[in-house]
Order: C-alpha cells, then structure tokens, then sequence
C-alpha cells in the first residue's frame, strides 16, 4: 500500500491511495487510522512530506565508496545524527541553497519509517517493526559540514529534508536499491546489500541509544556519488518500487 499526507482543509491529513485516489484517514497509518469516506483526486492533492516523526534519525557513512570519496573512514559502529523536523519537505518543492553555504549536496538515501515503539531491540524485531520505505535526500552544505565537528547546521537547514513522495509498505527494505539523479543525470547508485551496517542493524543500534517511536524516520546512508545542487537544478531520490523523489533547487 501506498500511504501520503496531504494538505487539506482543516490542515494536514494522511491518506491511501487507492486507484487514482487519495482516501483521507482519521489518524497516521502507524497509529491505525482508518478511511473516512472522504476522498480527494492524487492528482490535484498538495503533497506534504508523508511522515510525522518524532525525530529523523540519520547515517552516516554507511556506505564505503561514499566514506572513501570524502576521505572518511568506515566506522567501527554506526555514526548517527538527527535532522530538525523542521528541515521535512515533500516531493515536488523546492530546497533553498543558504546564503551561508557555497556548497550544497544531494545525498539519495533509503528511507524507513518505523511502525512500532522499539526500545533495545534485536535486529530481527526491528525489521518486524518497519512500517514503510521512503526516498529522502539528505541535503548538506558540505563546506559547513567539513569545517565543523557537529553535522547540525551542515544538515539542519530548513528544507534539507526532502522525503516522499510516498511511504511504500510491504516491500523487503533489505533488496532495495536507491538512484539519484540531478536535471535527469544519473550520479548515484547504491543497494542496501551494500551497506555497511545492514537495515535491521542500526534500527537495533539505534533503538539502545534512543526510544523510536511509530512514524520516526530512519535514514540509512548515501551511496557513492555524491556532487553538488544549484539554484535551477532538479533533483531526484528514486527508489525502484517505492517512488521517485523530485525537487527543485533554489
Ligand atoms: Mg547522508
């Protein structure tokens, strides 16, 4: 299935698509919500990014051509960090180059939305609780992120956090792979069979640190092949089976 959230109304609202439709929900889809019988076209929906996470919780280097081509070690555990929620963007908007960066990236990551509470669990348990998967674009201003040890201003500018356009549930996240392409130009390719700390691992890793709750977003790594965006560019996180994410740069 196939899960949004939309701009309605009274305000954001979850929905399912189903046919050429959107069937808005009462509640988030991990939270059980359930059709109301309202109904709206997808195609004249206003997308909004399709999580409401608590937090978004991101890899690093998780890959290791794309820790070699920034002249990075693999690490020993996984190398976490958290992106503002305020960063989120949906597919189809555009992300805002900073005027105090000269050097934004794209980073194509496989998404994954949690489904469940998970406290220190294995890695089993945390795959039995993965709600869906995600595109997400890391957006980072990498000449922040190299000259300062913390990545939260390099990754937390608003609109550094585009995910969508949908959520895809029922799909094995450890046989995906992610693309991502800038103005319809192939830079990157990656799979999660080559991940350094595989998907049920850092959920695990993750869930003895912090508490995730259903709807926080997990966002796995970049492959190789990471370059820069520019105002007039058009960006895209392609997960084949899952969707593609698209915005423009600014
Ligand atoms: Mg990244």
């Amino acid at each position: 299935m196939r899960f949004y959230r939309i701009e309605h109304t009274n305000g954001p609202r979850f929905a399912r698509e189903e046919g050429n439709d959107l069937l808005l929900l009462n509640a988030a889809p991990w939270a059980n919500g359930e059709p109301t019988g309202e109904r709206v076209a997808l195609t004249t929906a206003k997308l909004l990014a399709p999580v409401e996470p608590t937090k978004i919780v991101c890899v690093g280097r998780n890959y290791r051509a794309h820790a070699a081509e920034l002249g990075n070690q693999v690490p020993a555990e996984p190398l976490l960090f958290i992106k503002p929620n305020s960063a989120l963007l949906a597919s189809g908007a555009a992300i805002v180059v900073p005027a105090s960066s000269q050097r934004v990236e794209h980073e194509a990551e496989i998404g994954v939305v949690i489904g469940k509470r998970l406290k220190q669990v294995s890695a089993q348990e945390a795959l039995q609780a993965v709600f869906g998967i995600a595109p997400v674009n890391d957006v980072t201003a990498r000449d922040i992120q190299k000259r300062e040890v913390q990545f939260t201003r390099a990754k937390g500018f608003d609109t550094f956090c585009p995910v969508g356009p949908a959520i895809v549930t029922d799909i094995d996240p450890l046989g995906l792979s992610v693309i991502g392409r800038v103005n319809g130009e192939q830079r990157q390719h990656g799979s999660a069979s080559q991940m350094v700390f595989d998907i049920g691992t850092l959920l695990s890793f993750i869930s003895n640190v912090m508490t995730l709750e259903p709807g926080d977003l997990v966002s796995t790594g970049t492959p190789e092949g990471v370059g820069p965006l520019v105002a007039g560019d058009i960006v895209e996180v392609e997960i084949p089976g899952v969707g593609v994410l698209k915005n423009s740069v600014r």
